[in-house]
């Protein structure tokens, strides 16, 4: 590829809206443009590095047996219907009609869709087990798209779907993928670790996370320093506690909506103890916060309780708040209860304004948080009123804590949520009825695995792994080029441009990817956008080296030159 004839697009300047590397490079090395919130452009250089992830994916799936299909990517409302998730979804899922007015949704997963194709597909034993997959454009409404294709609302995912009789047979796949997951990661030169998680609302079943480890990761993640062990907080943190911790005390605000009630008063309503309610709400705000401001909120908390998303967290517990007969406090109260601005709170539900004081120092300031990501009061000056506050206070485990497998010791580490496979059991056949004749000839339903990886966020997770002050530096296997021809002068050397000419006609035909850097720019501007889009190896064509037929070579990673004889290039980078 000649730079003449491509869209090199880089910036020089960092532009101010993108808060993390991976956001910044990849606008500065014109990989990427925002369209609008969450949504992305992918311009030529980052589309390279988009389909070379995408196609290592592909590879290590058709390798552990998988079948490639295309689902659309809309869906119609009955199969959500069906399967019960058109209720539990919130505004995640974005809903709308067509011109009959029936209702459809655009895909953020496809459990359902897939089912549905399964159930009417399949049905015989022999068929199965069976794995089929795609790599396929989701949309999720998410609340705070953030840090470019890092968490955007239209992003790409590889999702795998595999049906079973037998939990034997569930587990023989979920094997076979977690393999495949470990050999993906390895070969696109990424530090990660897969983790237990947690199955959250699904229950019973088996999870595993697979994170890039990076400090800019929104997941935390713990493993032990002696042994195997490893899984993502939540997971950690839902084991009986290891050490001994005090309980969080609390003390009711005494600003409180009209409507708003009291930690004490729901405890009294929902019959759960209030340590509890505190204790799992708080979780949730340091949650939300951590994940939305970088700061985790400190001190004092007070939680904006919207109704749905907790009647399903406490739902899960089995508490009975569905049919508890709370009342909302409206926008205007919590305003004005908070001194918060308009239009900084979400939705608004039940307030349960609780202060909570882990140093003693009990804080003048009222700050709120909530118990989900957006939901909570936004221009809180956290240096100003929130000190001596630490997230791990509200969790059972820290680091140093032994790990629960009893060898060595916790560290904690954050990490980025590159994939996800889950063993999902009988919950989407059980609800869509999709089963198969058996060997006894005996309808039975069939059991599900699930299993997606991020193909885009890994783009990002890549380069929060793989860059310098320079830019960004690929690991080889997803560098969009892998050879920079700069040739210094050449609109005023025939001499270089033939050098430049013949080696790029060269390497070309022994199979790799170049960019001829043949504008006419200052060496200095050739250079650093070569070493800002990061292609691994630089060819340098000069005058004074080439009077004795030698050329340049710089290793983009290490920095490393070293001169190299013009006819042995292409011998030497093979
Ligand atoms: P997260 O916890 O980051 O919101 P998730 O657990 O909701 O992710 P899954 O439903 O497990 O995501 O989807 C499979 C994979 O899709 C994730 O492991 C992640 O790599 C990717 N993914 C999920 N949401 C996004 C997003 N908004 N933007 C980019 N990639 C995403
Ligand atoms: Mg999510
Ligand atoms: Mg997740
Ligand atoms: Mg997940």
């Amino acid at each position: 590829m000649r730079t003449s004839q491509y869209l090199v697009s880089t910036l020089k300047e960092t532009p101010a809206d993108a808060e993390i590397i991976s956001h910044q490079l990849m606008l500065r090395a014109g990989m990427i443009r925002r369209e609008a919130s969450g949504m992305y452009t992918w311009l030529p250089t980052g589309l390279r590095v988009l389909r070379k992830v995408e196609n290592i994916v592909r590879d290590e799936m058709n390798k552990a047996g998988a079948l490639e299909v295309l689902m659309p990517m809309v869906q119609p409302a009955e199969l959500w219907q069906e399967s019960g998730r058109w209720e539990q979804m919130d505004a995640e899922l974005l809903r709308f009609k067509d011109r009959h007015q029936r209702d459809f949704v655009l895909g953020p997963t496809h459990e359902e869709v897939i089912t549905d194709l399964v159930r009417k597909e399949i049905s015989s034993y022999k068929q199965l087990p069976i794995n089929l997959y795609q790599i396929q454009t989701k949309f999720r409404d998410e609340r705070r798209p953030r840090f470019g294709v890092m968490r955007a609302r239209e992003f790409l995912m590889k999702d795998a779907y595999s049906f079973h009789l037998s939990q034997d047979s569930l587990e023989q796949t979920y094997q076979a993928m977690y393999q495949a997951y470990s050999n993906i990661f390895t070969r696109l030169g990424l530090d990660f670790r897969p983790v237990l998680a947690d199955t959250g609302a699904i229950g019973g079943a088996v999870s595993h996370e697979f994170h890039v480890l990076a400090a800019s990761g929104e997941d935390a993640i713990v493993f032990s320093d002696q042994s195997d062990y490893a899984a993502n907080i939540e997971k950690a943190d839902a084991l009986p506690p290891a050490v001994a911790r005090p309980a969080a005390t609390a003390a009711v605000a005494e600003v409180a909506t009209p409507n708003a009630k009291t930690i004490a008063e729901v405890s009294t309503l929902l019959n759960i103890d209030a340590t509890q309610i505190i204790k799992t709400l708080l979780v949730h705000a340091v949650k939300a916060n951590a994940k939305s401001d970088d700061k985790a909120p400190q001190g004092l908390v007070a939680l904006v309780l919207r109704g749905d998303h907790e009647l399903n967290e406490i739902k899960a517990d089995k508490h009975p708040l569905l049919a508890s007969p709370l009342t909302f406090a409206t926008e205007a109260e919590i305003l004005a209860a908070t001194g918060a601005s308009a239009g900084s709170i979400g939705p608004v539900g039940l307030t349960i304004p609780v202060i909570v004081d882990h140093s003693a120092a009990v804080l003048a300031n009222f700050v709120t948080g909530a118990n989900k990501d957006g939901f909570h009061l936004t221009g809180v000056n956290f240096d100003r009123d929130i000190q001596n506050y630490q997230t791990a206070d509200l969790r059972n485990v820290v680091e140093g804590d032994p790990s629960p497998c009893g060898k060595g010791k916790l560290v904690v580490k954050r990490g980025i949520e590159v994939g996800h496979i889950f063993q999902l059991g009988e919950k989407y056949a059980a609800a869509m009825k999709a089963g198969v004749l058996n060997e006894e000839g005996k309808h039975q339903i069939m059991t599900m695995g699930c299993y997606g990886v991020g193909v885009s966020r890994i783009v990002a997770a890549a380069i929060e792994q793989n860059h310098d002050q320079y830019g960004i530096s690929w690991p080889d296997a997803i560098a969009p080029f892998q050879v920079a021809i700069v040739p210094m002068n050449m609109h005023k050397s025939v001499r270089i441009q033939e050098a430049a000419e013949q080696l790029y006609k060269e390497l070309t035909a022994a199979g790799f990817e170049v960019l001829f850097d043949d504008r006419k720019e200052r060496p200095g501007v050739m250079f650093a956008d070569m070493e800002l889009v990061g292609v691994p190896h630089h060819i340098i064509i000069g005058e004074r080296n080439l009077d004795e037929r030698k050329v340049e070579y710089k290793n983009r990673r290490t920095g490393e030159k070293t001169v190299l004889d013009l006819d042995a290039v292409v011998a030497e980078l093979q």
